[in-house]
């Protein structure tokens, strides 16, 4: 059976706000190694969302109590946070905050 990409709009938002901490993270390399990473990244958190199994009710992956990510790609994507997490703020401030809200909203109801 072919599972349905998801597409509705939560996770639709999410997509664009990881891609954004991604563009955010590789701008500060400028080599042809980074870019394909930068690629590679992206390609497999896509992926992800694409066929996360809590569609639209998906907490944050760094919440997410399965956490579907290969370790290479966990650690690279925990360092990709790390670093574009608090640059957020002040490129993408609207995503950024709902980003917080969605993860301070399932932390509270999951405690
Ligand atoms: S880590 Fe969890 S929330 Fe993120 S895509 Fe995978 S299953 Fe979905």
């Amino acid at each position: 059976m072919v599972r349905a990409i998801n597409e509705g709009p939560k996770i639709s938002f999410e997509k664009k706000t990881v891609s954004a901490m991604i563009e955010i993270y590789y701008k500060q390399f400028s080599d042809e190694a980074h870019q394909l990473e930068e690629e590679d990244v992206a390609n497999y958190a896509m992926a992800r969302l694409n066929y996360c199994r809590f569609g639209e009710d998906k907490p944050t992956c760094k919440v997410c109590p399965v956490h579907c990510y290969k370790k290479s790609y966990k650690d690279k994507m925990q360092q990709i946070m790390r670093y574009s997490g608090p640059r957020m703020l002040i490129y993408h401030p609207v995503m950024s905050v709902e980003h917080f809200m969605k993860e301070w909203r399932y932390k509270r109801v999951n405690k």
